[in-house]
């Protein structure tokens, strides 16, 4: 079964299951695949990638580990849920079609325009929410693959849900062998996909921008071999695999604003081509909306997301502070 092709056709296998010596496999639906080891386990995972439709490293990194899984190639020692998001936003190549999807989770809410992208989140809502009720395990992880849009000063890098208790060890462990340099703290809830699953289920999750998109078929992906070999060791459960991936010292960062755009008056001051992480002073005007001035409010703050061009109502970027590691482990 070629998970990935028959996703983009919109396509069904002709058998939804099947056994291979180390697992049996599900087809719980479009983009949604679950593998479960005939070996007992105590992990749930879910990985996901495609949530936007255009980012494709992650999507072919994915379809990589599954063809291994399924071949017998790579071992599996927990149960996993892999999710391919947004399959028809990526037959079109596009990031989305109607809506972000990775804006609309945790809903639906009466305020979400109607679209496409709305009934698939409600799709993946349910699918995580039947996986990990189905498969009572006490450990449940979820990271959602993207790339980012333009150039980043760290190429590879964590945005970790905004939630009450530190940050799950084995988690915090993990992001350095993935070859992670930074982790961003969210300050306040979002709708996105590992909000949603940290908020919901209490899995240890996070968005990973795993460096730049480019159309299938075009991506160095030895530029991922590292985040590849690190989700390949974290799902066989083998601590020295990943204990001989050489690790980064990542820099830790919290969200300290939001740029918020509140109407068509929004305007960015800051260049279009501004990289992700670039600093600026106390003081610096960074955007204005009407009544509304944005400026550096800390000595020092890194720019995160610039995109002036959502829809109203939605964020237009991030400002950070730096913060040592240590506020993010957990302290209970
Ligand atoms: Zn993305």
């Amino acid at each position: 079964m070629d998970w990935l092709a028959l996703t983009l056709a919109g396509q069904s296998p002709v058998s939804t299951q099947g056994r291979t010596a180390q697992l049996s496999w599900h087809w719980r639906g479009p983009g949604l695949l679950e593998l479960i080891p005939h070996e007992s386990c105590d992990e749930a995972w879910v990985i996901s990638a495609g949530v936007h439709g255009d980012e494709t490293a992650p999507i072919e990194l994915l379809a990589e580990l599954t063809a291994d899984w399924l071949a017998g190639r790579r071992p599996l020692a927990c149960r996993l849920l892999l999710i391919l998001g947004n399959p028809a936003a990526m037959a079109a190549g596009r990031r989305y079609l109607d809506l972000d999807l990775n804006r609309l989770f945790d809903g639906p809410r009466a305020s979400d325009p109607p679209g496409a992208e709305p009934l698939r989140a409600r799709q993946l809502e349910a699918a995580v929410a039947d996986f990990w009720q189905a498969a009572e395990m006490p450990i449940r992880r979820h990271y959602d693959l993207h790339t980012a849009i333009r150039a980043s000063a760290h190429l590879r890098f964590a945005l970790l849900p905004a939630q009450e208790n530190g940050y799950d060890a084995a988690m915090l462990r993990w992001l350095p062998s993935a070859g992670i340099e930074a982790l961003v703290r969210h300050s306040a809830p979002g709708r996105t996909f590992s909000h949603f699953t940290s908020a919901r289920f209490g899995a240890a999750s996070c968005t990973l921008e795993l460096g730049k998109a480019r159309p299938f078929g075009q991506n160095d992906l030895r530029q991922f071999a590292q985040v590849k070999a690190a989700l390949a060791a974290g799902v066989a459960a083998d601590a020295d695999a990943l204990a001989a991936l050489p690790q980064t010292e990542p820099k830790g960062y919290r969200v300290s604003q939001e740029l918020r755009k509140h109407s068509e008056a929004f305007v960015l001051h800051l260049p279009a081509a501004a990289a992700n992480f670039t600093a600026y002073p106390q003081g610096t005007l960074l955007a204005e909306d009407g009544p509304h001035r944005y400026r550096v409010q800390a000595a020092r703050e890194y720019l995160l997301f610039p995109n002036a061009r959502v829809a109203p109502g939605l964020r237009a970027g991030l400002m950070l502070t730096e913060i040592p590691l240590s506020q993010l482990a957990d302290q209970a």
